[in-house]
């Protein structure tokens, strides 16, 4: 099962991701979950990309491509993956083509609106990811980790001027990816408005199907 997550950011992604990477046991692959484990152990990369991605604006397209090249070459994608938030340019899914046979692209559709919304909620565990929403997937105790207790904290990049030029990157650099896989006929939609539970049971039905 090799499948690709599409849609803007804070459609609930990554939140959905998580569980069909268990439901398989198959990795889930988040490009922007890699570059932030870089800029927080300082690595080289860390150190590239840190001011990219606080600005909102994309990492450049040979950098991301070679990353997730090499991620996919590794031992635990054998047997399949989920690329959250790759690719997002038509140069990246060009690339991907190249070096994977994906036929499955699940496209997340949700208003911006709710995408502010979503956002401006969202809180995460540093070192591990895990993703929380203030409203609509509390933590059980408030601003801690459900697992460790430590911290939850909001990411440099979901504050307003942030999030609005991410979606202009959106739609100016990613949204044209939906016709590139419709094209190619591999594209099903989600409606990624309603509650985690029914985006979960309706994202089963496809991949029973797909
Ligand atoms: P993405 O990976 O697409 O950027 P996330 O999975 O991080 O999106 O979700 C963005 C925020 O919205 C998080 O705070 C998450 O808890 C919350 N969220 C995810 N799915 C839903 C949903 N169906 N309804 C309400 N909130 C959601
Ligand atoms: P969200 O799901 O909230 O949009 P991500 O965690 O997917 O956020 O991405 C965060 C940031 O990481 C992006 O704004 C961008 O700077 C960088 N990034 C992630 N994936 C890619 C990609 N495929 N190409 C270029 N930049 C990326």
């Amino acid at each position: 099962m090799q499948l690709i997550f599409l849609g803007p950011p804070g459609a609930g992604k990554g939140t959905m991701a998580t569980r069909v990477a268990e439901d398989h046991d198959i990795p889930h692959i988040s490009t922007g979950d890699i570059f932030r484990y870089n800029i927080n152990n300082q690595t080289e990369l860390g150190l590239q990309v840190k001011s990219i991605l606080d600005s909102g604006e994309l990492v450049p397209d040979d950098l991301t491509i070679d990353l997730v090249r090499d991620r996919l070459s590794q031992e635990d994608c054998a047997n399949g993956f989920i690329l959250d938030g790759f690719p997002r340019t038509i140069a990246q899914a060009e690339a991907l083509q190249s070096f994977s046979n994906i036929l499955c692209v699940l496209n997340f559709s949700i208003p911006d609106e709710i995408i502010v919304k979503r956002l401006s909620g969202r809180r995460v565990h540093k070192t591990s990811g895990r993703t929380y929403h203030v409203l609509h997937n509390p933590p059980k105790v408030p601003g801690k980790d459900d697992v460790t207790g430590e911290e939850l904290i909001v990411r440099s990049d979901d504050q307003v001027d942030s999030i609005r030029k991410r979606l202009a990157v959106y739609y100016e650099q990613t949204a044209p990816l939906k016709e590139f896989y419709r094209n190619k006929g591999m594209l099903h939609e989600i409606d990624a408005t309603p509650s985690p539970e029914e985006v979960y049971e309706s994202m089963k039905k496809i991949l029973k199907d797909a």
